[in-house]
């Protein structure tokens, strides 16, 4: 049996005919740059997300950009991020010319541990960045006290978590702006690169709907210094096709969780993902950590398992940050993650019968 990593045969064969036909009535509109499709798709994303405010851009990682500089963060100010996320979190501050301030993450969740926020909290810090990463919300009600506390915005990183909850509140609707990616492989993706804010604030979504079309909001009368981040009318009706899905996709991931925890409970040293109380995770990825990872890694690959490493360098040790202040050392919990963290496959469609072969390789691993 072979059972790779990600696979989009349980998702997307059932969904083609609709596609096409969007795609056909796309073609024949004559209209192809933030169009019906757009507009259609921010409605019903607002409406899923239970926010008042969806605006379509080019990508996730534009999304953070843009949060940030809608909300007034840049040069002088300090953006708290995880130590432990995709490096698009970093990247987003680091555009915008403010400073990253790195907190660490709660070893059994790996997400952003709000009792560390005071001791990062100075003068000069003006947002707070949780990544809910894997699936799994941030402890938001922790997080959103503190910035009202102090008066910070909240930029949630959503690209992982569409449609978890945290005491029944959907991730990217707490903060200020919020970003998301419908990057292909994300929970809800597109055919290709997408992402979006999610708001319920009106200045927020009109800025943004400046910002990602050259800082216009009438053609050819720039009030802001913009840029061109539009979500693509073709990828924008695809979205529409496959969102009605997503909550049915998020239950699959799930099961196939609840599966694993079944099927792995107490092998070897195997971690399995702890999810904190009043959080919900749809199981972006299924992260499991052991201090055999690399070897374990190697033994699936044998036996035609696909796994993938989410992250295997912390941001604070990529080369691309190697001006910032930061050694090896720094922050230890990201740096054992990234050591230990492993992600077997899970996604709509990946039948009980490949899960158990995941699991009966993973047990035989550690039988060894
Ligand atoms: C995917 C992802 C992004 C970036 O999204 P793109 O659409 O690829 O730019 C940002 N943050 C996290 C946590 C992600 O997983």
């Amino acid at each position: 049996m072979k059972v790779p990593f990600l696979s989009f045969d349980g998702m997307h064969p059932g969904l083609k005919k609709d596609i096409l036909a969007n795609f056909e009535s796309f073609y024949d509109s004559n209209w192809y740059v933030l169009g019906q499709q757009v507009r259609n798709f921010e409605a019903e994303y607002a409406s899923y997300n239970e926010v008042k405010h969806c605006v379509g851009l080019g990508n996730g990682l534009e999304a953070l950009i843009l949060s940030l500089e809608a909300l007034g963060i840049g040069a002088g100010d300090e953006v708290i991020v995880p130590s432990n996320t995709y490096i698009a979190t970093w990247l987003a501050v680091t555009y915008m010319g403010a400073t990253i301030v790195p907190v660490e993450p709660r070893p059994d969740t790996h997400n952003l541990n709000p009792d560390l926020l005071p001791a990062a909290l100075t003068e000069k810090t003006k947002a707070i960045m949780p990544v809910h990463l894997y699936g799994q919300v941030c402890e938001m009600d922790a997080i959103m006290a503190f910035a009202e506390k102090h008066q910070l915005k909240v930029v949630e990183d959503n690209a992982q978590s569409q449609g978890s909850r945290y005491n029944g509140k959907l991730a990217g609707s707490f903060g200020h702006s919020n970003g998301t990616s419908f990057y292909p492989g994300k929970n809800l993706g597109a055919l290709g690169d997408a992402g979006a804010i999610t708001t319920d604030s009106e200045e927020v979504a009109t800025k943004i709907k400046a910002l990602r079309n050259y800082g216009s909001h009438k053609k050819y009368y720039n009030k802001y210094l913009g840029v061109n981040s539009r979500l693509d009318e073709l990828q924008a009706g695809v979205l529409s096709v496959k969102l009605p899905q997503l909550p049915s996709w998020n239950e699959q991931r799930i099961e196939v969780a609840n599966n694993y925890y079944k099927l792995l409970a107490g092998v070897g040293d195997l971690q399995l993902p702890v999810i904190a109380d009043g959080a919900t995770s749809v199981y972006h990825q299924f992260v499991v950590q052991t201090a055999h990872r690399d070897a374990l890694q190697e033994y699936l690959k044998s036996k035609e398992v696909g796994t993938l490493i989410h992250y295997p360098v912390p941001p604070h040790m990529q080369e691309a940050y190697a001006s910032l202040p930061f050694k090896e050392g720094d922050f230890p919990i990201a740096e054992r993650i990234a050591k230990q963290v492993l992600s077997l496959p899970v996604y709509p469609g990946l039948t009980l019968e490949q899960q158990e072969f995941v699991a009966s390789c993973v047990r035989a691993f550690f039988d060894l």
